[in-house]
């Protein structure tokens, strides 16, 4: 055993089984469990998982039956026919010794479709359907429904299921004043607002027998308005404990909270006190979750007694063997997540297939295939960003020799100036783990070499992965001393002033707005001060008034386009962003023209009137040319194999996803 991480490594003796470590891969939905999608996807998916250690798994929701669908045709368990659907993935996980819960999903007020059911009949602002509120008979056959559910998980050969009632779907919209405002048996008191889950616990453990595990996913935080106080939290934690539940797993904030928790701008492991508050109150096990990603974050909760398991959803997405390094003496070498969302929420919120920014291979494990070559090449990368560092490694490790060369004295590109923005600190993890790649697979790295197409000619292959350089906009006077690029900026090579104008609202320059104005590394405390959070959780959902942050700055954010600014490109992190800039009084400019720049500042034109912004500093975040200077008169000169991918190949929407992406399908086909 590792002795860095005793705790972490750990057995957890549950009575009638074993879980082989103390790492939970939390639920997450990846869009391959609807159904008529294939399930044979689903198990590899969940195999790799399996291989790589973890000691336990639990799926993405599954209804348990058509009103509890997130989406239309989501992934039901309420006939025989799914059974065999699941016993694939069963079969899959179990081969490689692992072992795997099928989380029962009721999406109550949550769900896209015209069927959806509440404990009233509320609409949330993040719903488009008007729940219809459940009769009691409904309620009644819901409850029989879970416990069909968790019978035919168990038939499929699931080692338990888990009860989703955290993150404000059905079981808690009837948990909680916000929604449950019935004068029935199942609203009002507590004691009534908790019948249905307790219910449904019992109604489960009598289908299923005591020889297997039933997990209940608690909100610990609510972080809304009705939400629930600390001590009626843990009142329902001790009545779902007698009721018969193996494992206490925790979820912190509704998905309709204001309150960012899980994006990469929360602190990691921020509501470890939390679980730690609660677990003192049980005696069955207690899982934690929301934003740990380390093992060192997860072995120190687990030894200072707050927690006996840890959940990771994302980071068994972007590293399936997490744990097995971790065993290994190698946590250097995991590919950590970094909270971004774009590669998994994003994608899932878009209706697509979730993956991960940082391991392309998420989700697609039968289709991108890292097979070891029979006829190793040499193989020359040009650019040592993410799209070359990838493309470089997945080859390297399939066995060709490869070279990689980069004009500057450090790998990472455009990726390094993101680590520079304040809550992208995590982004330094996927430099890291690059770093750690290129040593372990052999990648002969040339830093602060600049290569011609002659030398290049030598390679059976080459990838040329030179990325980006910022984009100048034709702005009269955008060569006046006051006018910055964000790289500049960024880099630590220019100071911007007190004033300062942001030109262009995408990605980065929402990101640009958080460097000039927020605090680096916040601390927890200043996060929960920021954002209004009570961690002591004494009022109702958690939630306290916000404290004003200090502004730095005076900051006015422009773009061309006319409409709402300064989300950013994230579906699922955008609206904390401009929240963000909100709480920051950044002024939000759009549908403008650039007129020029002067010693005065920057003139434009909005709704047909002149103004001019008198600022300090201008920083341009207008987007990316291509850099693809290597191939300036000498494409010809290159070895007949020779590729282009991420930002050199096409400037526009380049993000990091597809940049890794690219790299990685280049390599895969070498
Ligand atoms: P971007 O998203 O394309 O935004 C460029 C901005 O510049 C646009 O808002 C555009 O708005 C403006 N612009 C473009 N050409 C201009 C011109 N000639 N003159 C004046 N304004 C111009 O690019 P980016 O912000 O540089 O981001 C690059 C990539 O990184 C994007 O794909 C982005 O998704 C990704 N990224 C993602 C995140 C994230 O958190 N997910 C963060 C940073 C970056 P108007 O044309 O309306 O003025
Ligand atoms: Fe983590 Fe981003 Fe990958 Fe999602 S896409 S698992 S948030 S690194």
């Amino acid at each position: 055993m590792n002795e860095q991480f005793p705790h972490l490594l750990q057995p957890l003796d549950l009575g009638f089984t074993q879980l082989r470590n103390r790492l939970v891969m939390g639920s997450m939905h990846t869009g391959l469990e609807d159904r008529f999608y294939n399930y044979g996807k689903l198990a590899a998916y969940f195999a790799e998982r399996a291989r790589g250690g973890v000691g336990l798994i639990i799926t993405g929701g599954i209804s348990p039956n058509r009103q509890g669908w997130l989406l239309p045709l989501g992934g039901t368990m309420n006939r025989y026919g799914d059974v065999i659907n699941h016993r694939r993935v069963t079969q899959a996980v179990h081969k490689e010794g692992g072992k795997i819960l099928m989380q029962i999903l009721h999406a109550g007020r949550y769900g896209f479709h015209p069927f959806v059911v509440s404990a009233s009949a509320t609409k949330s602002a993040i719903s488009k359907f008007k729940p219809k509120e459940m009769t009691e008979n409904e309620i009644l056959a819901t409850i029989k429904d879970f416990g069909q559910c968790a019978r035919l998980a168990q038939l499929a050969g699931y080692d338990g299921v888990e009860i989703m009632g955290s993150e404000g779907y059905l079981l808690n919209q009837f948990i909680c004043r916000r929604v449950n405002q019935r004068t029935d048996r199942w609203g009002g008191a507590l004691e009534n607002r908790m019948r249905l889950p307790l219910e449904i616990v019992k109604e489960t453990r009598g289908r299923v027998g005591a020889r297997f595990i039933i997990s209940y996913r608690l909100s610990l935080l609510d972080l809304v308005e009705g939400g629930n106080s600390r001590q009626e939290v843990i009142d329902i934690a001790r009545a779902l404990e007698a009721a018969g539940v193996t494992l206490l797993n925790t979820g912190i904030g509704w998905h309709e909270a204001r309150i960012p928790t899980i994006a990469t701008s929360v602190p990691r492991a921020a509501f470890r006190q939390v679980t730690g508050a609660l677990r003192a109150n049980l005696r069955i096990p207690v899982v934690a979750s929301n934003r740990i990603n380390t093992p060192e974050d997860a072995e120190a909760i687990l030894a200072s007694g707050e927690a006996d398991l840890i959940s990771m959803a994302r980071p068994l997405l972007a590293d399936p063997a997490f744990i097995n390094k971790v065993a290994a003496g190698h946590p250097e070498q995991i590919n950590t997540c970094i909270a971004c969302n774009q590669g998994c929420l994003d994608q899932t919120f878009s209706g697509r297939r979730a993956t991960c920014l940082v391991n392309p291979r998420a989700g697609f494990e039968t289709e991108l295939v890292y097979l070891k070559t029979g006829s190793p090449k040499k193989v020359a990368v040009v650019g040592a960003g993410m799209a070359g560092m990838s493309a470089a490694t997945v080859a390297a490790e399939r066995g060709h020799q490869v070279t990689l060369f980069e004009a500057a004295p450090a790998v990472g590109g455009q990726f390094t100036m993101a680590m520079a923005v304040p809550g992208k600190e995590e982004f330094r993890e996927t430099v890291r783990y690059f770093q750690a790649e290129i040593q372990r697979t052999g990648v002969d790295l040339r830093l602060e070499h600049q290569v011609t197409a002659a030398q290049l000619r030598t390679f059976d292959a080459v990838v040329v992965a030179t990325g980006v350089r910022p984009r100048i906009p034709s702005i009269p006077g955008v060569d006046h001393p006051k006018v910055m690029n964000y790289a500049e900026v960024l880099r630590g090579e220019k100071i911007p002033g007190q004033r300062v104008a942001v030109v262009g609202a995408g990605g980065i320059g929402v990101d640009m707005c958080e460097f000039l104005l927020h605090e680096p590394q916040q601390a927890i405390a200043s996060w929960c001060q920021q954002w209004g959070v009570d961690l002591q959780g004494g009022g109702e959902g958690g939630l306290v008034a916000p404290v004003e942050p200090t502004i730095r700055r005076q900051v006015t954010l422009l773009q061309r386009k006319a409409g709402r600014m300064g989300a950013g490109p994230g579906k699922t992190t955008g609206w904390a962003h401009r929240l963000s800039l909100l709480q920051y009084k950044v002024r939000m400019l759009a549908g403008v023209d650039y007129l020029g720049i002067d010693d005065v500042g920057l003139h434009y034109r909005m709704d047909g009137e002149e103004a001019v912004l008198e600022v300090d500093t201008i920083i341009l975040c207008t987007g990316q040319d291509s850099v693809r200077d290597v191939l300036q008169g000498q494409a010809e000169a290159l070895p007949k194999n020779w590729y282009l991918v991420g930002g050199a190949r096409v400037a526009g929407e380049l993000d990091a996803r597809r940049a890794i992406k690219e790299g990685a399908e280049i390599a895969a086909r070498l």
